[in-house]
């Protein structure tokens, strides 16, 4: 298992504890790759990040506390947007950790797991091709893990219909908002909520390709062959 090369997308509140959780069950080769920097109104629930880490990028300083705290495990980061690293990055890794906070990142890395995805003339999936995604969420008190075998299981495009319409939850981002009055650093109320900030895909493009809809059209979609 400690040879398996695990990426976590996200370093924020659910991607610290992805991080450390994977590091203490004995992965020992993981990749980090997070765009935001270190914000003090994190502090309250990224607890890899102190306060001298404000400023510095998330991925970095997860990577070097998690490698400080659990001997023998690796922690590569990579401080910037998943679309700006090449589908051949993606490729590399055995299985993908999603600690994501939107929709439009979630489609974008699963467009990408899926454009790996090759057939046999029968049109059986190559299960070598199959990039595994661990997708997780959080929303107000509620959250969600899955499991994503592209081509084996509906993928985040064919089942993005069933999403609700978003709430907004400003829940742990107020709170944090009055620690950092605590802090005389108050001058943006809700920092970073919502925060789309990881958009780049298109989920109109992913509703086209996988013909995401009520049952019956996703019938349909898969009468076409769809994913
Ligand atoms: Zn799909």
């Amino acid at each position: 298992m400690v040879l398996r090369r695990i990426l976590v997308i996200g370093a924020g509140g659910l991607g610290c504890e992805l991080l450390k959780d994977l590091a203490l069950l004995g992965f020992g080769n993981i990749e980090v790759i997070d765009m935001d920097t270190i914000d003090v109104s994190n502090l309250n629930r990224q607890f890899l990040f102190r306060m001298k880490d404000v400023g510095q990028p998330k991925a970095v300083v997860a990577a070097s506390r998690i490698q400080e705290r659990v001997e023998g495990c690796t922690v590569v980061p990579h401080f910037g947007r998943i679309e700006d690293k090449p589908a051949e990055f993606y490729r590399g890794f055995h299985i993908i950790v999603l600690g994501l906070d939107s929709v439009e990142a979630r489609a974008w890395i699963n467009e990408t797991a899926c454009s790996f995805l090759e057939h046999d003339e029968e049109g059986n999936v190559d299960l070598s091709t199959v990039k595994p995604l661990v997708d997780g969420g959080t929303e107000g008190f509620k959250g969600h893990a899955r499991v994503i075998l592209p081509g084996i299981t509906p993928c985040f495009a064919c089942t993005m219909w069933l999403f609700p319409p978003q709430t907004k939850f400003p829940l742990c981002e107020s709170r944090a908002s009055l620690f950092a009055d605590s802090l005389s650093r108050s001058d943006d109320p809700i920092p970073n909520f919502p925060s789309p900030r990881h958009a780049g895909g298109d989920a109109q493009d992913a509703r086209a390709l996988h013909r995401v809809g009520p049952p019956d059209q996703v019938a349909q979609g898969q009468r076409d062959g769809g994913v």
